[in-house]
């Protein structure tokens, strides 16, 4: 078995749509960035990467590359989880936790672990996604924060 870790921030701006975990949040702002933004994906994706040791998703898919100006953060996770397949393992479980001081996530909780779990294709028992604030504390509104572990297993 192996384990990884991911950590991504991005800040909250007008004029962008907000998607975490593939599900677009209707919000008055949204994440900035080259590709969608979807903080909650690049987190998990660097946690799969980190498990590997191959670095992280800005050396797989360069900012620098036009090809993944707006890209849709789910299918970049799909390549990723296919370089997890490639290397012999298969998704043990994940756990996100999702840092946002607004807006409310918990609605769309369950439809974000669907959308994961459908991209890996595994039970939906072996997706977790969690919300927590920062009591103002933190990243206080200005941007949303994820972090990410995985388990992978050896399938050979
Ligand atoms: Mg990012």
């Amino acid at each position: 078995m192996r384990i990884g870790f991911g950590y991504d921030v991005h800040r909250l701006v007008e004029g962008r749509r907000l998607i975490l975990c593939g599900v677009e949040i209707p919000y008055e702002l949204g994440l900035l960035g080259h590709s969608d933004a979807d903080v909650a994906v690049h987190a998990l994706m660097d946690a799969i990467l980190g498990a590997f040791a191959l670095g992280d998703i800005g050396k797989l898919f360069p900012d620098s590359d036009p090809k993944y100006k707006d890209a849709d953060s789910m299918g970049l996770l799909r390549v990723v989880i296919e370089r997890m397949r490639d290397e012999g393992y298969s998704l043990g479980n994940l756990d996100i936790t999702i840092i946002a001081e607004r807006p409310k996530l918990a609605p769309y909780i369950m439809q974000m672990r669907e959308c994961l779990a459908g991209a890996f294709g595994c039970e939906l028992s072996r997706v977790s996604v969690k919300a927590t604030t920062e009591e103002g504390l933190g990243l206080a509104g200005e941007g949303i924060g994820a972090t990410a572990i995985v388990a992978i297993n050896n399938i050979n």
